[in-house]
Parts: C-alpha cells; structure tokens; sequence
C-alpha cells in the first residue's frame, strides 16, 4: 500500500456500502465489507427497491436540495456504470427515458397539485411538460385510452438496480476485498466488534448500515415500503408511471423480460414482515387500471423492506476520527448514492466536499 492508501472497514453492503466498496478498491485502498445477511441474498432496502432515480418527483416532497443532489447524481450515474462494465464485464442497464404522471379523470386535481408543488418547488428549473391523450399514446402506446393529461418529467431514469448489486459484488470480489457475509458488526472509531465480541482494528470504519445503525442515530427510523413485482408479455412500458391517488400515489417501473415493479406503500412502521392484502390489493388494483392486461401478469414476488429515514427524511454523513457515518437516505438511495459517495471520498482523501451544506451533520435538527 502507498502512503495514502488506508486500511478500511464497511459495515453493510446495501447500496451504499457497495459502491463505496468499488469507489475505494479503485482508488488502492484495501477493504474489508462486513454484512450481516447473507451477500448472495441481499436483506437490504436497495434490493427490495424499485431503482428510480427521480430528482423531480423526489423534490416535491423532499425540496430543491433533493433536486440539486439528484441532478448531479443522474449526470454521474452513466460514466459510472461504464467504468464497472469495462471492470466487470457487465452492463447495468440505466434508461434515461424520463417519467410519466398520470391520473384517472376523477383524481385529476391530484395532478393538478403535483404539478402546481413541482412548479413551486423547482422555480424555473427542470424539463416537465404536460401531454394529452395522443401525447400519452405516442410515449406509451400500451396506455392508449387511459388517460386523458399526464405529465412527463424529463430528467428522471430507472436503473436495473439488482444488476447493479450482482455487479459490484462481483467487481468487489474480484479487486480482493476482504468480504464477511452472515457478520454483523457494532462499530467504535478504528474498530469493528463482529458477533462474538472479537474485535479488529483498522485506518477507518465507514457505516452503511441503514436501519442496522439505529443505536448510532438517534432518530433513525424504519419507514417500511411494500412491492409487487409481475411478469407480463402482453404490455410493454418504456418509463416508470406514476398514478396520483387521493389516498397512494403507486408507480410501476419496467424491468428486463417483461418483468414490472409495482410499489410502494410508505408504512410509518418498522414491521419487515409479509406484504399484508390490503397493500396486494391497492398495489395490483392500480396496475390493473393502468392496462387491464395486467390481470394475466404473473405475480412473481411480494415484498416488504424499510427505508432509513432520519427526522427531516433527508441524508445525512456523519464524520469523526476514525469514523464516517452515511445514513437517511429514505426513499432516495439510487438517486442520490452517487452524490452522498462522493462526498465521503472528499472526507477520506480530503478535496472540495461535494453538498456540504446538505449532507454535512451541522444541518441536523
Ligand atoms: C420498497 C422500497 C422501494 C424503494 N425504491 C427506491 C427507488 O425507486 N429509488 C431510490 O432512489 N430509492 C428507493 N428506495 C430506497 C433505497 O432502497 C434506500 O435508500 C437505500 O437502499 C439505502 O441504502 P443503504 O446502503 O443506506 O441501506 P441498505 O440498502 O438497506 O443497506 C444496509 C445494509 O446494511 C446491512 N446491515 C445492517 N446492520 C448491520 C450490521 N450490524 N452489520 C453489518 N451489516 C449490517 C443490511 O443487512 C443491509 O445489507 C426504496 C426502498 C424501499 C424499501
């Protein structure tokens, strides 16, 4: 190792841990990844996720700093993903094809205000742009007659976001990190203490541990999440579409082989147990209504999952002497890990501190 290269522990390999794993691998710093769940198997948020990265859907209600960081992670994510295809050989799929908003012609005020709130919220900035039902047809032909107005956000993209997990382990293993799979840690500054109490020293401990790291943030909450994900030949979407609901506002984003996510509630609970029928029902009746040819879809997996959320439901990194803690990425870890990486580099390696203001822990209430 070079005199700058440092020995470093993460602890979690969710989103964050991941990407932070292969950012410092490149970099020459020797890493070891503790997970408590099995790596194969991922127990994390950002498995269960849907991989929208929606800085202007995000922003109406998480602010303009929402829309800042996400902006910038987006413009991040493609020469990313191309330097972990030339790495690993694979080629994380990410569709820059922006978002649809729809509603069905009694919730239209639902749309009238998302539309009204991104407006106030973005002032003049972000490409969004209100369609009729031709405009619909044309983007989306498997919506023809649904829906009378939509809304198309330009500047959003979904990821292939359980790709890109299989991906970075791959690249993780392959650049001889030091990966503990069934290993839950508890952290000291320069210390990790794994289930036996047996204990390891290192440069640096980062935390990526979302919910696991309760006991650290005071605050720290679960907020748990529920998917449906369905197979179907018979429709086709080019983009994640969002349905305005006075009581949910559901989306569905396209995977590969005509597979389709369709989340998510947004339970103030930190129950990981089933998806429960009431959540089955809302999540595959609003498909249905989006095509009725979603009602052959096959249902492939029903799955719950809790977001870490801090009180302001905004990120927050967290840095001592010999201890960076990332956390609170809510709803947003696909669309502003990037960001949120970058900024614990500068941290590491020292340089410009990317969002300081809104990632740096002074902000916290
Ligand atoms: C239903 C749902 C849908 C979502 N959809 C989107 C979306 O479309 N777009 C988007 O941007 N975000 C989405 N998210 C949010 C996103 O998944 C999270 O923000 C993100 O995964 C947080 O990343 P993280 O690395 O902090 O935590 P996680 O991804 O949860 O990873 C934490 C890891 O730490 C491990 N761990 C916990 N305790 C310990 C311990 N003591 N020792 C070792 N390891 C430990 C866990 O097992 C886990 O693997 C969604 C989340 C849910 C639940």
């Amino acid at each position: 190792m070079t005199e700058q290269t440092q020995r470093i522990a993460i602890a979690g390999a969710g989103l964050l841990g991941r990407l932070l794993a292969w950012r410092l691998l490149r970099r020459g710093h020797a890493v070891t990844l503790f997970e408590a769940g099995a790596l194969a198997q991922p127990a994390a948020a950002a498995h269960t996720a849907a991989g929208m990265i929606a800085p202007l859907s995000e922003a109406v209600e998480g602010g303009a700093s929402v829309y800042e960081m996400g902006m910038a992670a987006l413009a991040l994510w493609p020469d990313w993903l191309r330097e972990l295809h030339e790495q690993s050989g694979e080629a994380v799929a990410c569709q820059h094809n922006g978002s649809l908003i729809v509603a069905h012609p009694q919730d239209s005020a639902e749309l009238l205000q998302f539309h009204s709130d991104l407006r106030h919220t973005l002032a003049d900035r972000g490409r969004f742009h209100w369609l009729d039902g031709a405009g619909i047809e044309a983007h989306e032909p498997d919506l023809s007659g649904q829906f009378q107005q939509g809304l198309l956000l330009e500047d959003e993209a979904h990821i292939d976001n359980r790709h890109l997990l299989r991906a970075l382990l791959q690249v993780i293993r392959t650049q001889r990190a030091d990966c503990r799979e069934n290993c839950a840690v508890e952290l000291q500054p320069g210390a990790v203490s794994i289930n036996s109490g047996q204990r390891e020293e290192f440069d640096l401990v980062v935390d990526c541990r979302g919910v696991g790291a309760k006991r650290q943030w005071p605050g720290l909450r679960g907020v748990r999440g529920e998917v449906l994900a369905v197979q179907t030949p018979e429709v086709t979407l080019q983009r994640p579409v969002r349905l305005m609901h006075p009581r949910y506002q559901l989306y569905v984003v396209p995977k590969a082989n005509h597979c389709f996510v369709i989340g998510a509630t947004q339970i103030e609970s930190e129950d990981r147990g089933p998806v429960t029928l009431r959540s089955n029902l809302e999540l595959g009746s609003a498909l249905y209504t989006l095509n009725p040819a979603f009602a052959e879809a096959r249902v492939v997996e029903l799955k719950a999952n809790l977001r870490p959320a801090l009180l302001d439901n905004l990120p927050r990194v967290q840095h001592r002497q010999g201890l960076i803690s990332a956390n609170g990425l809510y709803r947003h870890g696909y669309l502003l890990a990037p960001v949120v990486i970058g900024h614990i580099l500068a941290l590491i390696e020292g340089g410009a501190l990317p969002f300081a203001d809104a990632l740096g822990m002074e902000q916290v209430a």
